[in-house]
């Protein structure tokens, strides 16, 4: 994921004219933040902080606990962060941490003490104007809840403004829980709109029906009825509909419980994710993993569009080859940023004491989404470049000027 990041960022900088230099400056870390966090019980994990670069504004993203975290993984994150930021105009930089821990092998009580450690240790690097970490894969609002009150007891700052993603009674915001998927609704809306494709009816499968991939689903079932949804998977199987799934219904089976491999229903029939991915479908959205599509899949994607909705879900190889069959990609820095937009959002509340309306802030989401696509589109087709170059493009023209 480092080399794919480096790389891209590599050739939308040579598509600027920008000298090795200037490209190497890019891509450098500013600072690496490793510690060893020992609990009472004697377990000990290897934790990261590393901080890209705060050249628009103070280090943001998220926190990770996963076993398979490594240094390398979390400087690709931190890098992406940086460029996702830039390419929709937020003014932030990029960071991400993690450690490399399964929480499923700690009760609640390691898990707390693990989380306020990581904050004792990381306390003179981070705050609401130096870098403010948000959860991730395996951390929620209750685990960052209790990073900022470890904060706050450091130091003292009462603004709440030290991390986001925090629950919404304890300084979090309305609409941050559905704001990734619903900013991929907006941002494939608005790429229709270039594509002269927003009134057509279209079909689309998506790869991973979790948070991201459920809500994007749900909220186009209520505000975009052109849209069928006719495929969704999780990690063991996929429902497959030509006549269509309702999202709504499949998200309440999940939320209970339920796995897409045990599913019986009328109509529905029940497949495995090659056969997802490899579906007659107009739109491909990939919101489950990195690199699931690869050079061992590519040849079997029928899809028109796809929308990347996980990091990095479309590798290089496969990336180049669907580009070249006329396959538009909606890139991850773009379509998966309504998260760090609305963690955004939640900073300029805390910083300024004000708690908006969940409305209010879908509209901002979806303003900044709309911009984003447009620059988008706009560079993509002066520079006749993909859109992923476009994105990359445009985050370093903001980086660098
Ligand atoms: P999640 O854990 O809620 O959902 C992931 C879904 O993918 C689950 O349904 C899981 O069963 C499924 N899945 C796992 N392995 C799979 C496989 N091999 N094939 C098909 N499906 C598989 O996670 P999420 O928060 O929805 O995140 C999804 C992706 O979006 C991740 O790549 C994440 O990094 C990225 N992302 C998330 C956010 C956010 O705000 N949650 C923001 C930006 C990017």
């Amino acid at each position: 994921m480092l080399t794919t990041a480096r790389g891209l960022i590599s050739r939308a900088g040579k598509k600027l004219g920008l000298d090795d230099e200037a490209i190497n400056e890019l891509i450098k870390i500013d600072k690496e933040h490793l510690f060893e966090i020992r609990l009472g019980s004697g377990k000990t994990f290897s934790a990261y902080r590393v901080q890209h670069s705060n050249k628009l504004g103070p280090y943001k993203g998220g926190i990770r606990f996963h076993p398979e975290v490594d240094l390398d993984e979390v400087r690709a994150l931190a890098t992406l962060m940086s460029f996702k930021s830039a390419a929709v105009g937020l003014p932030l930089g990029g960071a991400k941490g993690g450690i490399s821990v399964n929480p499923k092998d700690l009760d609640e009580g390691e898990l707390e003490e693990l989380s306020r450690k990581y904050v004792r240790q990381l306390r003179p690097h981070i705050g609401p104007d130096k870098d403010v970490p948000a959860p991730d894969v395996n951390t929620n609002p209750e685990i960052i809840d209790w990073m900022v009150d470890e904060y706050q007891k450091l130091t003292g700052d009462t603004t709440k403004a030290s991390f986001t993603g925090k629950s919404v009674d304890k300084g979090g915001s309305l609409g941050r829980d559905a704001a990734t998927g619903r900013g991929g609704m907006f941002a494939f809306a608005q790429l229709l709109e270039h594509m002269d494709g927003a009134d057509k009816q279209l079909t689309y499968a998506v790869q991973g029906f979790g948070n991201v991939g459920s809500f994007f689903a749900v909220l186009a079932g209520e505000s975009c009825p052109n849209w069928k949804l006719v495929a969704a998977s999780d990690s063991q199987a996929a429902v497959y509909s030509p006549e269509g799934l309702s999202a709504t219904e499949l998200g309440n089976y999940k939320q209970d419980g339920g796995r897409f491999s045990d599913l019986k229903k009328e109509g529905v029939q029940v497949t495995t994710n090659d056969e997802l991915l490899a579906l007659d479908v107009d739109v491909l959205v990939l919101a489950a993993l990195g690199d699931a599509v690869n050079s061992g899949n590519m040849g079997n994607i029928k899809a028109r569009i796809v929308v990347e909705l996980a990091n990095g879900p479309t590798a290089e190889a496969a990336f180049d080859y669907l580009t070249s069959k006329g396959v538009v990609i909606l890139p991850d820095i773009v379509a998966n940023a309504g998260g760090v937009i609305v963690s955004y959002l939640e900073w300029i509340q805390n910083r300024t004491s004000e708690h908006w309306t969940e409305e209010k802030v879908n509209n901002q989401l979806e303003q900044y989404m709309i911009k984003a696509v447009d620059a988008l589109c706009k560079t993509a087709q002066e520079r006749n470049v993909s859109l992923k170059e476009a994105a990359f493009i445009n985050a370093i023209k903001n980086l660098i000027e």
